[in-house]
């Protein structure tokens, strides 16, 4: 598999489209409720525009009515990784592609969304390409349930 994280500036800037490109290795943020995944609610596995790796499933996509596509959880605790950007005279946490370290988005929590983690994931949907497919809930055990499983084991070890 190609190293992404080796890829130079100018090699991304050919492989991608001008707005991606922005997007993807310079931060930029597209417009709200422009993109084409905004309210998107067909099932399948979102991508990464930049590298392919797999990242969020429609599953776990909300409609925050924020003008962005919106996860409250990504595909797995691994498949991104998270920056805190003191950008705009603010601290919000980035969300970049783990395997290409290309920008995504940003993640807020505690806004109160009813969803099991509260949290947003707030991505630009240019940088996503949607695969249509069947995902099931069987394959949703990632870090959380995983992580509430091993609470409760020993929880009742304890006692
Ligand atoms: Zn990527």
């Amino acid at each position: 598999m190609a190293k992404f994280t080796m890829i130079s500036d100018t090699e991304w800037r050919e492989r991608l489209k001008e707005n991606e490109y922005l997007v993807l290795r310079h931060g930029a943020t597209e417009a709200p409720h422009v993109g084409e995944y905004t309210n998107t609610t067909t099932e399948g596995v979102y991508r990464c525009k930049a590298c392919g790796a797999e990242l969020f499933r429609s599953t776990e996509k909300f409609d925050a009515h924020c003008g962005w596509p919106s996860f409250f959880s990504p595909l797995a605790g691994d498949s991104v990784i998270e920056i805190d950007d003191y950008s705009l005279g603010m601290h919000r946490i980035e969300v970049r592609c783990a395997t290409c370290e290309s920008h995504l988005g940003h993640v807020f929590e505690g806004e109160g969304f009813d969803t099991p983690t509260d949290q947003r994931y707030c991505i630009n949907s240019i940088a996503l390409d949607l695969e249509e497919r069947p995902v099931s809930d069987e394959e949703s055990d990632g870090g959380q349930e995983q992580a509430s499983q091993e609470r409760e084991s020993s929880r009742v070890s304890a006692s």
